[in-house]
């Protein structure tokens, strides 16, 4: 209770300042005119008042709730994630919160596809010269047929094409013009090493290291295969890794164009031999790829795949709010917040515990979502932009709800000027920090900065880039469709205790919490911090949604261009 206080008695303080949200119940001064030199916090009176609604025990009974064992841990296409989502649409509807699904409903339809690839498949390398190499599933490849047809064959050249990417920005082409329609293309994971920031962003990962903008872009270019060479290393993780996550079923958005027959892997000595047989040498062609003149190389080999899936189809929902906004003038753009309410849900197989309640990830997420909404919803004065709410679902099978969203979005994403999203927020009590990454390559981040001193909050950077952390969350799919994008979590400093202790909770929960059944709503648990996470991005909503301009990112950024094209 003492903390809760204590929290109140803070931002209390922090806008007792200069009234520069004009005061009492007075409408919001938009600052289009006041020239603005040190951005500060412009919140209307009646904001704040709402602000201050937001209590830790209103995220509390959410959290308790999504994560009870009745839930069944929220499943994607199970009956538990669907009780979650009709849960969140009612909360919606109380809150007096418009829906913006289909039809007039609060439920956005997500139709995806399971592929299992089936032991009929055959996968093979037939090498200029020597003997045809069929390879064994999950110990020499994976693979998956993305045209989600139950058979496809493949019979075509192998084209090398180093890191697979062409990134204007960074002036550099590894296609260089070649046609590689019809070819199955060979390439490397990452991106070319480098440790200039202006060069890839250094030692961060872009989205260009990673293996689905791979695949993207070798359908864009026409191909009908990708094999990625698995180098341990450059992947920054085992080979245990690539086969745990590509056997078995996967899920899918259902596909809208064209896809590959096969998305595939192999492994590094698969690949030595295949180079080898073909006259070539896999390390000097990691060398070569590694030079902006690096051209495509036809190795004179072909890939035989006869690839046999098992297709299953399912639906889940989006579920989407919207409040409208008070000015006209700007009504129809948008703030979105967005938490994913999928878990893993039911394992009835697994002996035990096969509840994967997913308290932390993501009924935090979702408690902070609908106490935002719920906050918003009681406020009587609006933002001037709408703020839409979106609890998405399928996060956990590979962000495939808030793809569907951002490839969907009930206002035009060149409209939608900011997306604040929630995942994973540990109740551990009052945090000092917050982790904001991402939100430095908007052009909002002055706004931020200002925000979180208001709130004493140190912004804490992201400590390891390279692990591309950006990239795994639901703020991505909207960052790709060019929407500014960001997570809000607490950094790792909390209130009484020192750096250790926060970074020893992460390690702990990681080690034996993360994604197992084990991560459960206690009552012990302290919502302070979700409180403030939720409060810090009431204040960032709102100032998005009054600020003079629509929100970018920073020129040249990865998601500049997809910005600027959605606003043509
Ligand atoms: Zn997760």
């Amino acid at each position: 209770m003492q903390a809760i206080r204590g929290m109140i008695f803070i931002c209390l303080m922090l806008f007792l300042g200069p009234p520069v949200w004009a005061g009492g119940g007075a409408p919001a001064v938009p600052a289009a005119k006041a020239k603005k030199e040190t951005p500060s916090v412009k919140l209307p009176g009646t904001a704040i008042a709402a602000l201050e609604t937001i209590t830790p025990d209103h995220i509390r009974w959410h959290v308790r709730y999504l994560s009870h064992d009745l839930l069944e841990g929220r499943g994607t296409g199970q009956r538990g994630g669907d009780v979650a989502a009709e849960y969140i649409a009612t909360q919606f509807a109380e809150y007096g919160l418009k829906p913006a699904g289909d039809h007039g409903t609060y439920m956005q339809k997500v139709p995806l596809v399971g592929i299992t690839t089936l032991p009929d498949t055959q996968f093979s390398l037939v090498p200029k010269r020597g003997e045809t190499m069929n390879l064994k599933p999950l110990d020499e490849y994976v693979a998956y047929d993305q045209t989600q047809q139950p058979q496809s064959d493949v019979d075509a050249d192998i084209v090398f094409v180093g890191y697979g990417i062409e990134a204007p920005e960074y002036n550099w082409d590894d296609y260089k013009g070649a046609d590689v329609r019809g070819k199955v293309l060979l390439m490397l994971v990452n991106e070319p090493p480098s440790d200039d920031s202006r060069f890839f962003k250094g030692k961060a990962l872009t989205y260009y290291g990673r293996w689905t903008y791979k695949y993207e872009e070798a359908v864009r270019k026409g191909a009908v295969g990708v094999i990625l060479v698995h180098q341990e290393q450059m992947a920054s993780y085992p080979w245990e890794v690539v086969r745990n996550s590509n056997s078995g079923e996967k899920s899918f958005l259902k596909v809208e164009g064209p896809a590959l027959k096969v998305a595939s892997w192999i492994h590094l000595d698969v690949a030595k031999r295949l180079a080898s047989a073909s006259g070539m040498s896999l390390d000097k062609m990691m060398q070569d790829a590694q030079s902006r003149d690096f051209h495509p190389v036809n190795m004179g080999a072909s890939l035989k795949a006869h690839m046999v899936s098992k297709v299953r189809s399912f639906e889940s929902n989006n579920v989407v709010a919207i409040l409208p906004g008070s000015d006209r003038r700007v009504a129809d753009e948008a703030v979105i917040y967005t938490a994913h309410y999928d878990h893993f849900g039911i394992r009835p197989e697994m002996p035990g515990d096969n509840i994967f309640n997913g308290a932390l990830d993501n009924a935090t997420g979702c408690g902070i979502l609908l106490e935002l909404a719920r906050a918003f919803g009681a406020s009587p004065q609006r933002p001037r932009r709408s703020i839409l709410f979106a609890a998405v679902t399928a996060e956990e099978q590979g962000l495939l709800g808030s793809e569907y969203l951002g490839k969907h979005p009930p206002v035009p994403a060149g409209k939608i000027t900011l997306d604040l999203n929630y995942d994973d927020v540990p109740p551990l009590g009052a945090p000092e920090e917050v982790d904001v990454s991402g939100a430095e390559r908007t052009t909002f981040y002055p706004e931020v900065e200002a925000t979180a001193k208001e709130f004493r909050l140190a912004i804490r950077p992201d400590a390891r880039p390279e692990a591309g952390h950006f990239y795994r969350s639901d703020h991505f799919s909207m960052a790709r469709v060019g929407v500014p994008a960001f997570s809000i979590n607490e950094g790792m400093k909390f209130k009484g205790h020192p750096e250790s202790w926060g970074l020893d909770q992460e390690r702990q929960y990681v080690e034996k919490h993360y994604h197992q059944p084990s991560d459960e709503y206690h009552p012990e648990m302290d919502f302070v911090g979700d409180s403030a996470m939720a409060r810090f991005g009431f204040a960032l909503g709102w100032e998005a949604a009054n600020l003079p301009k629509l929100i970018g990112w920073q020129r040249g950024d990865e998601f500049d261009a997809a910005r600027v094209k959605s606003q043509q």
